[in-house]
């Protein structure tokens, strides 16, 4: 096969995976949002026969002659990088046949399906039994893959490339050393922040009508490329550059639990909108790490969300929105509120401060589950001792412990520790921006856009080209360097409690 040929054939099979891959995902995000549970049966059968015939797809030996003919050429710098992922992910897709896959990919569907039940029944024990039988897979396949590396290496790497558990190690034991001191000092002081009434009633209706008609607008989350559904877990699924899906849920006691969950969401989809439009259908779009991801995601959802200036021309409509609520409370007072420090239960509602703590107890437990240091019975009580050893807190049900995410659900296992290394990133990347534009400025008069457009033009627009090293020495002038993170949180809470 010849130059041409493999690019010609490259090509139109990269268009054919493109296809199946949309629609998987657009099933995906019915499944999740609108599709009745009691068709799940069915449709987890008809999903897994797409999962094998895009695995056929994916593993067609001319495509795979393709991608060996073109990884030998110089191609430049875009198509090489696009070449060198479509080989690593075909590396590890050929090393099961495509039984296996289907397999896999019906576990994964049955694992998502009874966490769902037994996250509404709050009981882990219906999730049990499935959650095994994917660790159980997962271990087996992470031998499979690569035997001359530790199982859970395999997973860290697969989502933030480079990454591993020694250098995990590393950043987990500065977070600890660091923040639980500081957190253990915040702790002693949280009651001197009224945030009572962010836990008052909001009735669900009166959010979706703020986020749809308020929030998303200040965000510029516009429809004529997004959409907002609902779903037990908030998500986004990038179809394409113009169809960013997100999805959110309304918890009637917490206000703040839909606000960041959806300026999270909203981070995620503005990099699946903002990367350029030449890598549509490539890899360079299709593979951004999860940290760079998180990075995006959580950058607005706390760099940007919680800060006063966010909030000066939208708060006042949210205290419209909630008289009985808000209207004797200040932006200032609010602003105190939505930063307050506290051990709580629930990661995706955690403050800034305690949030990497969340991570790390995830993290501990993956690395001990894939080493075989920690045993997989009794996980749920697991869980529970490491709350209390770190953050302090009695776990009153499994809804509220093991079973609040669903990574585990479809054997995301790796993909926790990313949301720690992206705030850290963030971090890293909010001490450039500040150097270079008046983010404050710029959100107190509502021109979210300036701020978008900084992301998109410094970080976005590259998607999986580089690396995340590569891309940060690119744009802030160093590799990955965790002090930004650790001292902002430092000053951030040694100001906001006065120690
Ligand atoms: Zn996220």
């Amino acid at each position: 096969m010849n130059k041409k040929e493999a690019l010609k054939i490259y090509n139109e099979q990269n268009m054919k995976m493109n296809a199946y891959s949309l629609v998987l995902s657009t099933t995906f995000y019915d499944k999740s949002t609108v599709a009745p549970k009691k068709g799940s049966d069915y449709r987890n059968k008809m999903l897994s026969i797409m999962a094998g015939e895009a695995y056929s797809i994916a593993t067609d030996s001319k495509f795979i002659e393709a991608v060996q003919t073109l990884s030998k050429y110089d191609l430049g710098e875009e198509k090489n990088r696009d070449v060198s992922l479509a080989k690593k992910s075909l590396e590890s897709t050929l090393k099961f046949t495509k039984e296996e896959a289907m397999e896999f990919s019906m576990a994964c569907m049955e694992g998502e399906d009874n966490w769902e039940k037994a996250k509404h029944g709050s009981d882990y024990s219906i999730f049990e039994p499935y959650l095994l039988r994917l660790i159980d897979l997962s271990k087996k396949r992470a031998v499979k893959r690569n035997e001359q590396i530790q199982p859970y290496d395999v997973y860290l790497d697969d989502y933030e490339e480079g990454m591993n558990i020694e250098k995990y190690d590393e950043f987990f034991k500065l977070v600890k050393s660091e923040l639980l001191p500081l957190i253990q000092k915040v702790a002693a002081k949280s009651d001197e922040i009224d945030d009572s009434f962010l836990y008052k009633r909001y009735p669900a209706a009166k959010q979706e009508k703020f986020m749809k008609n308020c929030l998303n607008k200040f965000l510029r989350f516009d429809k004529g490329w997004s959409y907002m559904g609902v779903s037990e877990h908030p998500f986004t699924d990038g179809l394409s550059g113009n169809d960013v899906r997100i999805t959110t849920a309304y918890n009637e006691n917490n206000i703040t639990s839909c606000l960041f969950s959806i300026i999270h969401e909203v981070g995620h989809s503005y990099y699946e909108h903002q990367v350029a439009s030449k890598y549509e259908g490539t890899n360079i779009k299709h593979c951004i790490s999860s940290g760079m991801h998180e990075s995006q995601s959580r950058f607005l959802e706390n760099y940007l969300g919680r800060r006063e200036s966010f909030w000066v021309t939208l708060y006042p409509k949210l205290q419209k929105a909630f008289p009985a609520n808000l209207k004797d409370v200040t932006l200032q007072q609010f602003i105190k509120a939505v930063n307050v420090s506290k051990p709580s239960l629930i990661r995706t509602d955690a403050d800034e401060l305690t949030y990497p703590i969340h991570i790390l107890i995830r993290y501990e437990i993956e690395k001990g589950i894939f080493d075989g240091s920690i045993s997989t019975e009794n996980l749920d009580k697991i869980w529970n001792q490491k709350y209390k050893e770190y953050l302090g807190i009695d776990v009153d049900s499994d809804r509220n412990g093991i079973l609040q995410d669903i990574h585990w659900s479809d054997a995301s296992f790796g993909y926790f520790p990313t949301y720690a290394l992206g705030s850290a990133v963030g971090a890293q990347l909010l001490n450039k921006m500040e150097k270079e534009i008046d983010v404050d400025a710029l959100l107190a008069k509502g021109n979210f856009k300036a701020v978008t457009d900084y992301l998109k033009n410094n970080f976005q627009k590259y998607g999986a080209l580089y690396d995340l090293n590569t891309l940060l020495v690119k744009v802030t002038g160093e590799p990955f360097n965790p002090t930004y993170y650790i001292d902002y949180l430092k000053n951030k809470y040694s100001e906001l409690y006065n120690l």
